[in-house]
């Protein structure tokens, strides 16, 4: 079979997700799908708001002329204009539609935007643990990632990014709040980040951007705010989608916003259009832009995932597993009790617990519970980790 030998080796090397979803199918296939914790996907399993049901009734009924045609490969200008308002009114700055590029997700956004600055064997840094997705876009694109750890409690390294910086670096990829570690980054730290860049981009002599991941941005616990990277960052990228927070992630929607303070802002639109047309994804799906432009201020139930994220936080840290309590997202990231993370997701699937090993992440000797899944599934899957807690001997 005449397939790539490196995309061979990709499949071989990175299927973990795909290894234990498969698993999964298996187990429930003999003992049914309500004795099978699957915690292994971050595909939502709740449904999109009611708002969004309607304005997809509402544009059935009523049809646009044109409106399956081709559009602007930036997309439509009031969808644009929509996200541009948001944004303008959370950090105070000048954004229009001239700073938006809808995109077929954050998956496309990402691979747009590295496409559009990307020479080969620039550099970009990611931080541990990453999205596996992110090391196989920057090859996609001719570049090399550049891994850098974050610390113990998975906050930025100032320094150890500091350190990784050469004048090959063209970006670095944040992802705040953080699969798999549920973790968000703060004001300072990334206030930190913008001057670091700063100084270092007059020492180096090119532009370093921040291209922030964002599509948890709305899924944040304890009542607490993301700091916007616009206000923190002059060079920054958000690329982000309506994935998790529409609970859409099969319709492909997201978009990209480029900071009004950047220099040059014309050109880096002109190549952000060009490359979402010549991968290949030509436009965001038409009938999506028109249903998000109304629904910038709509969001599934975030008080659900803080509900799930505290039973399955209070328990395991009982049984005496150790993790940071996650602030966003819908994962949590533990240490494993067995040194080889990959022998201890083995060991918990003997209980029908299926999990992702860190080493999936770039980070060995965690693992990966994603809980976007039914709340009853997770209250049947305590007394299987109570059990698995006590077949390793662990104690507090
Ligand atoms: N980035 C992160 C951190 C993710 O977890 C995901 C999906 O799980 C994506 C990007 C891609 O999301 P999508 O392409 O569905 O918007």
């Amino acid at each position: 079979m005449a397939i790539s030998k490196k995309i061979a080796k990709s499949i071989t090397g990175a299927s973990w997700i795909r290894k234990m979803f498969e698993e999964g199918e298996r187990l429930r296939k003999i003992y049914g799908s309500e004795k099978v914790y699957d915690f292994t996907l971050g595909n939502p399993e709740l449904e999109p708001p009611a708002a969004f049901k309607e304005a997809l009734k509402e544009i059935a009924l009523k049809p646009v002329p044109g409106m399956h045609r081709y559009m602007n490969n930036a997309g439509y200008p009031e969808t644009r204009q929509a996200v541009a308002d948001v944004l303008a009114a959370q950090t105070g700055l000048s954004f229009d539609q001239n700073n938006i590029v809808m995109t077929c997700g954050a998956g496309g956004a990402l691979n747009v935007v590295l496409k559009s600055i990307l020479d080969p064997d620039d550099e970009v840094i990611i931080l541990s643990p990453f999205f596996v997705e992110y090391k196989f876009y920057i090859d996609n694109h001719c570049g090399v990632a550049k891994v850098v750890n974050t610390t113990k409690d998975f906050t930025l390294d100032i320094s150890a990014i500091s350190s990784a910086i050469t004048p090959r670096t063209k970006a670095i990829i944040v992802n705040s709040p953080n699969n798999p570690t549920g973790v968000v980054y703060d004001a300072d730290s990334l206030k930190e980040l913008g001057r670091l860049l700063e100084e270092v981009e007059g020492k180096v002599g090119n532009k370093i951007f921040v291209i922030s991941d964002e599509p948890y941005a709305k899924i944040i616990y304890d009542g607490m705010a993301l700091p916007s990277i616009f206000n923190c960052v002059k060079n920054s990228i958000v690329v982000t989608s309506h994935s998790k927070d529409l609970a859409l992630p099969g319709e492909r929607i997201g978009y990209i916003a480029f900071s009004p303070l950047m220099e040059n802002a014309g050109l880096l639109m002109d190549a952000l259009v060009f490359c979402n047309r010549t991968l290949g994804f030509v436009n965001a799906p038409a009938l999506m832009q028109r249903l998000v432009a109304g629904l910038q201020h709509e969001s599934v139930d975030m008080a659900g995932y803080q509900e799930k994220r505290d039973i399955l936080y209070d328990n395991l840290t009982a049984l005496g597993f150790k993790m940071v309590k996650p602030q966003g997202a819908f994962y949590l990231f533990p240490v494993s009790p067995l040194p080889d993370d990959v022998e201890f997701v083995m060991a918990a699937q003997k209980h029908n617990i299926l999990l992702v090993p860190g080493s999936g992440f770039g980070a060995p000797g965690y693992f990966r519970i994603a809980y976007c899944i039914d709340k009853q599934v997770i209250l049947n899957s305590l007394p299987a980790f109570k059990t698995l807690a006590g077949e390793l001997g662990m104690t507090r």
